[in-house]
């Protein structure tokens, strides 16, 4: 008999894989807490949360209970002129947890589509008002999704080069790292001055895509106040940070100030079901309300608040508003940082950055590059000793789902401690 592997080289096209050198899918037949198993009897350590979104690790009961009552219940239903429990229970409860200002809850279906709505959103209010204010600020290295208005607010890369005709303009501003505060500050007090903003799109305190580029609350509390100065909407992708990545529930947890629009995806559900959410305030949602029809938000998705999804994600909340959750992520970032501390000064590392549950190690390899030979030979040292990392580059990290035990924790980070030695000895090579 064929594996799933064998069958699946013949029909499938995957994301973000070049499918003529990738080697075949591995294939997975069940999950069970940070844990993967394949039909080749290997057992690996999700050390990435299959891509940032299984945050309670896989198969929780709890969510499985909750999703499949939901799915005898009403698995879905038309989200215009009809609502149901899953929504309005998941909207009234993911408000309480974020910042006072954010009072409405619009659904779509993906992180890239939460972020497409949220800049609708500002454009059409300046558009409905008469006013030029047309342009996106966003950060040089931000990623915000595979879909054109996602892309546009986004790196211009490799792997956007096709489309850069298609792109629409965006002033972008670097990453206030740290020593780059002033900097930044100043390139965004530059483009406010231009009077043609609408809004400015960031991914708080981590860019994740970028390599887990990290950056201090305090500058972003400094430029969201400038945008407020200026009426300039502030948008908060949260889609990576969101749900105790960053080791507060938010990243925006963080700050002082509010950010006038925040999205949502990824851990939303638990990594159960594809969903995202835009949040916004009262005063965004009241200025789209009027006689005039011409002045309805006309946005939707087939799909839109799908109760399924929603009940996972209800289900998911019912996990992030214990003690046990913030526990977790205490006790995952504390691991990080011991672990942090021994790498310090070792050749070979060009920085180690730690924010909450994110843990990153950037190589001193020369370039950062998706492209980097270097990323796949980490990759496969990975994949060997039974571990999911998947290195962006020369830059690898720890993205794990937060019930990773600490047994688990200390065999990933010795497959890093392999990685480091493995990059040492490609150098003397
Ligand atoms: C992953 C990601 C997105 C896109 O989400 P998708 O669900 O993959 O479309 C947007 N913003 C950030 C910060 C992300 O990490």
């Amino acid at each position: 008999m064929q594996t799933l592997s064998e069958r699946d080289v013949l029909v499938n096209w995957h994301p973000y894989t070049q499918m003529h050198t990738a080697a075949p899918p591995i294939g997975i037949t069940h999950g069970k807490g940070s844990l993967l198993f394949s039909e080749d009897g290997r057992t690996f350590i999700d050390a990435v949360s299959s891509w940032w979104v299984t945050i309670h690790g896989h198969a929780h009961p709890h969510i499985a209970q909750k999703v499949s009552e939901q799915l005898r219940t009403l698995e879905h239903v038309i989200f215009a002129g009809f609502t149901h429990a899953p929504a309005v229970e998941l909207s009234e409860r993911l408000l309480k947890l974020l910042p006072d200002n954010q009072a409405r809850v619009f659904f779509s279906d993906n992180g890239s589509t939460a972020v497409e709505v949220a800049i609708k959103m500002c454009l059409q209010y300046w558009f409905d008002r008469d006013l030029p204010r047309t342009k996106i600020i966003a950060f040089k290295d931000s990623y915000h999704g595979d879909t054109f208005g996602a892309m546009s607010v986004s790196e211009r890369s490799a792997f956007t080069r096709p489309f850069h005709q298609y792109l629409f303009d965006v002033e972008f501003i670097d990453v206030p790292v740290p020593g780059q505060e002033e900097n930044t500050v100043e390139q965004l007090k530059a483009a406010l001055a231009k009077g043609d903003i609408a809004a400015f799109i960031f991914e708080p305190l981590v860019l994740g895509t970028a390599g887990m580029v990290m950056y201090a609350p305090e500058v972003l509390d400094q430029l969201i106040a400038l945008c407020q100065q200026h009426q300039v909407f502030t948008i908060a992708d949260e889609v990576m940070t969101g749900f105790g990545r960053t080791g507060k529930r938010f990243a925006c947890d963080y700050l002082r100030q509010e950010p006038d629009l925040m999205c949502f995806s990824k851990g939303l559900t638990g990594g159960t079901m594809a969903m995202g959410v835009t949040t916004c305030t009262q005063a965004l949602y009241n200025s789209f309300l009027s006689e005039d029809k011409a002045k309805t938000f006309f946005h939707g998705h087939s799909y839109t608040a799908n109760p399924i999804a929603c009940s996972a994600a209800v289900a998911s909340l019912d996990l992030v508003e214990q003690d046990a959750f913030l526990a977790d992520l205490e006790r995952i970032s504390a691991s990080h940082q011991a672990f942090a501390e021994t790498l310090k000064d070792q050749p070979g590392i060009k920085e180690v950055r730690q924010t909450g549950t994110i843990l990153a190690i950037e190589f001193a390899t020369g370039t950062t590059s998706y492209f980097n030979n270097l990323r796949d030979q980490l990759y496969n040292l990975a994949i060997y000793e039974g571990v999911l990392l998947r290195p962006l580059g020369n830059i690898v990290y720890v993205l794990p789902p937060y019930c990773i035990t600490q047994e688990e924790l200390a065999k990933v980070y010795a497959v890093l401690e392999k990685m480091c030695q493995l990059v040492l000895n490609s150098f003397s090579a």
